[in-house]
């Protein structure tokens, strides 16, 4: 029976939104915090980026030494074979990758300008996967970005390609957000039933209805008969509206009525994380959430009117869908009121230690406590903010992957 997996692109679309992105450190908390929700994936980066080289390379040694367990990861790049083998010299490791290519009239004529017909498209994209497969990947996924303003039959004929080529899966982006549930419920199914791959679902906000979106596609997949891949953001953060919210995705397809009886969630999706993911990347990209924002929001549980307080006091079941406690909330927060000793770029030993120290990490001697200092600095230097608990322990359990995470000098 086909499912439904989760695929994060938070550290791929999500950085590349205007005026927002994330430290080398930040991602990798966050594929840590994906790995351990049971994300089946996440969309890590940009393996043909040169500043990302390090980031990369780090957090595929994290997965050999279990600092990562069961998370796959994945590398955008566009569906050019010189791209492909730029990511291999940059990233050797790299062993899943997605590659995109626009395919919509708008695009190949408006963009691409003439340089490139329809069926210039479809080969250069194969000889991507081509390319890819040769030089080492276990799974291809192809992008048809701006898939919901491309010609159906042409989709079809694209996807039909990459599959002879021995493509895994195939992205069907909403780049604009222009679908709609009824829509792209359609386009799915149809792409599962005439092309026979998997069908990834990549939704934007900007008409408001990516997470319906994601849904009913995802619907449209499995009623095809193939397994379905949601892109989403934590957060929502995304390019211009944003992408498919990660929490409101997994509330949705396990909440709403009637819809994961016939169309599950594969893996154990630990809900309890919902709130710590949000927050943490609401901090990290200095974003607040959203007061109304589903499940995680301040308001998401809040109750003032006399009838609704009256009746959820009784019952919760009376006006909430879901508890609280299910998203990892209630739980009593430590918040400094007195003397507060930060860890930042400027930092001593002697505080260092005792913010350390209050986390039970203690050091051998002075020269481990100087050495993991020099990390958390530098990490404050990129991030400049101070980092979390979390990024402290990573960086005392990892100093060597947080070395090379903040290794940022240009490649030769
Ligand atoms: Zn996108």
């Amino acid at each position: 029976m086909p499912k439904i997996y989760l695929i994060d692109v938070t550290n791929r679309d999500g950085v590349q939104t205007a005026k927002l992105g994330l430290s080398k450190l930040e991602k990798t908390m966050v594929n840590i915090y994906l790995d351990e929700m049971g994300v089946f994936q996440s969309e890590f980066g940009f393996p043909t980026t040169r500043h990302e080289s390090h980031y990369l390379e780090a957090n595929l040694e994290l997965v050999e030494m279990g600092g990562l367990k069961s998370i796959r990861l994945e590398g955008w790049i566009r569906a050019i074979a010189s791209d492909v083998e730029l990511a291999f010299k940059l990233v050797p490791k790299i062993r899943h990758l997605n590659l995109s290519i626009s395919t919509s009239d708008q695009m190949i004529y408006g963009k691409f300008q003439g340089k490139m017909t329809k069926d210039d498209v479809i080969k250069e994209m194969v000889e991507a996967v081509d390319a890819a497969r040769e030089l080492g990947a276990e799974s291809i996924g192809v992008n048809a970005e701006d898939g919901s303003r491309t010609d159906l039959n042409y989709l079809i004929k694209f996807g039909l390609a990459a599959k002879e080529h021995k493509a895994d899966r195939f992205r069907y982006c909403d780049t604009l957000g222009y679908d709609n549930p009824f829509t792209i419920y359609e386009t799915a199914k149809a792409l599962a039933e005439n092309v026979g791959l998997p069908i990834e679902i990549h939704c934007h906000g900007d008409l408001g209805m990516a997470v319906a979106n994601s849904i009913a596609g995802a619907r449209g997949a499995l009623d095809g008969g193939q397994d379905a891949y949601i892109n989403t953001t934590i957060n929502g953060i995304g390019e211009r509206a944003g992408n498919a919210d990660l929490v409101a995705t997994i509330l949705a397809a396990t909440k709403s009525k009637g819809f994961a009886e016939k169309y599950p969630l594969a893996g154990a999706i630990k809900l309890k994380l919902a709130s710590k993911i949000a927050k943490f990347a609401s901090y990290a990209f200095k974003e607040p959430i959203p007061k109304n924002q589903p499940g995680v929001g301040e308001n998401a549980f809040a109750h003032a009117s006399g009838i609704h307080a009256d009746g959820v006091l009784k019952d919760p079941e009376n006006y909430e869908l879901y508890s609280f406690e299910e998203l990892g909330r209630g739980e009593p927060e430590k918040v400094e009121t007195g003397r507060e000793i930060c860890a930042g770029e400027y930092s001593g030993v002697s505080g260092f230690s005792h913010i350390m120290g209050k986390m039970e990490v203690t050091f051998k001697n002075k020269e481990e406590a100087n050495e993991i200092l020099e990390l958390v600095r530098y990490a404050n230097v990129e991030a400049q903010k101070p980092l979390v608990e979390d990024e402290l322990l990573f960086i005392a359990k990892y100093p060597k992957i947080a070395r090379k995470l903040l290794t940022l000098t240009p490649l030769g």
